[in-house]
């Protein structure tokens, strides 16, 4: 017999628990910034992704009281019906100026806007070329479009080259991250697009953790070139969301003219979606004067990213990023130079759930917020520890947790 839907969820769920893969969410009181209160308890967060410090910044939430309180809670409508406001076409405005490309065009969410972008743009004859730890967004939407999918070994340009030469005859849409959010290293951005130049290839990066911090604030793909070799081509799709750095929510895509106007067609979760609030784009807009401005901030994450490195050496905690490769990319091709791991993305690779969580959870009792990131978000056998740092650390807070991480790293290997 057919067990009732809750009997065979509930069998579900105590296997997750067996396996160590149950996850929880905590309920955050107050402001998401770095002093929070999760669960009753009072920490310091070093897991989100506000890398500027934005989210909780007194200016970005009144302007978007002050919006609110023009526009209303709600959009009412997707965008092609009535829920395209004058703030979201004003953002869109700023972020094409600012990205010095022709158009933007906004979506709810990130993962609605890799989700509805492939699948528009790709169909069954045409294969898409990908990383293997390509955000799962990028792989549903890549599923979803029905093309072929040839995946290449993390940060391989040599292997993305063959795969691009190996595809068949339709489009070839070559995507990336540009950070990878569970490893925080960079894709190797200009031998992938020379390769997708040099195989007729289409480009898409998703530049979610890079834009705002990378670049002056631009992004990865206008990372200061120091040779002619170094420097990014725009690729065709540029990708970035609007709830990390920006301090707000959503995401939007940047290009020409006709990509823009061909995702306001097709793109299905735009079209059949309800438009953000306007308060939230007014939001936006301001947390992205906000990046534009402050270039302090951006400093002062590169110093405590620098900081927390050095610190992690000295005290022989391993951050040693060949592990992070380990799956990866064959040694003569991939991407290992050190600044390639100068992104806010930190992980600590312990291997084992077991040890992930146990190091999680003796972190938090000293008071530290880093969360234990497991399969199948990361491959079997490379759970982790993901820090994050943000403009709103301080050298003082990122000492505390290097001290508690030698401790609680360790006590971890020895239980296990
Ligand atoms: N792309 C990447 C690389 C991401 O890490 C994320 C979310 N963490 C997304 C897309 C999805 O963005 P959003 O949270 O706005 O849906």
């Amino acid at each position: 017999m057919t067990p009732s839907l809750g009997a065979h969820l509930a069998r579900e769920l105590a296997a997750l628990e067996g396996r160590q893969r149950y996850r929880h969410r905590h309920a955050v009181t107050g402001v998401h910034g770095v002093r929070i209160k999760i669960g009753g308890r009072r920490c310091i967060n070093f897991c989100s992704n506000d890398y500027l410090g934005l989210a909780a910044d007194p200016g970005v939430a009144e302007a978007m009281a002050a919006a609110a309180r023009q526009t209303g809670s709600g959009s009412g409508a997707s965008q092609l019906i009535s829920g395209h406001n004058r703030a979201h076409a004003e953002l869109e405005e700023q972020l094409a100026d600012y990205l010095g490309r022709p158009r933007a065009l906004l979506f709810a969410t990130g993962f609605a806007a890799n989700v509805g972008i492939i699948d528009a743009l790709m169909g069954k004859a045409d294969t898409i070329v990908a990383d293997a730890l390509n955000h799962a967004s990028l792989i549903d939407g890549a599923r979803l479009s029905g093309a072929a999918k040839r995946v290449y070994a993390h940060a391989d340009s040599a292997a993305a080259d063959a795969q691009l030469a190996e595809a068949g005859s339709g489009h070839r849409l070559l995507v990336t991250d540009s950070v990878f959010s569970m490893d925080g290293d960079l894709a190797p951005l200009p031998a992938l697009m020379a390769a997708a130049a040099r195989r007729d290839a289409w480009t898409m990066v998703d530049d979610a953790h890079g834009f705002g911090v990378l670049g002056g604030g631009r992004g990865a793909c206008a990372a200061p070139s120091r040779s002619p070799e170094s420097r990014v081509p725009s690729p065709d799709v540029y990708v970035a969301t609007l709830g990390k750095s920006v301090g707000a929510a959503g995401a939007f895509v940047a290009g020409d003219e006709a990509l823009i106007e061909y995702l306001i067609q097709r793109a299905r979760t735009l079209i059949f979606s309800t438009a953000p609030p306007p308060a939230v784009a007014a939001a936006a807009s301001a947390g992205l004067r906000r990046l534009q401005a402050d270039q302090w901030r951006r400093d002062h994450l590169f110093d405590l990213i620098a900081r927390f490195r050095r610190g992690c050496e000295q005290l022989g905690i391993v951050l040693d990023d060949s592990i992070r490769d380990l799956a990866h990319a064959s040694p003569e091709t991939r991407n290992p130079k050190p600044e390639t791991f100068l992104t806010p993305i930190q992980p600590l690779v312990l291997g084992s759930d077991a040890d992930a969580l146990a190091a999680s959870r003796a972190l938090l009792e000293r008071g530290y917020l880093v969360s234990a990131i497991r399969p199948p978000t990361v491959p079997e056998g490379t759970a982790r520890l993901r820090v994050t740092l943000t403009a709103a650390h301080d050298a003082e807070q990122v000492d505390g947790l290097l001290t508690a991480l030698a401790d609680c790293v360790r006590r971890a290997e020895t239980v296990a």
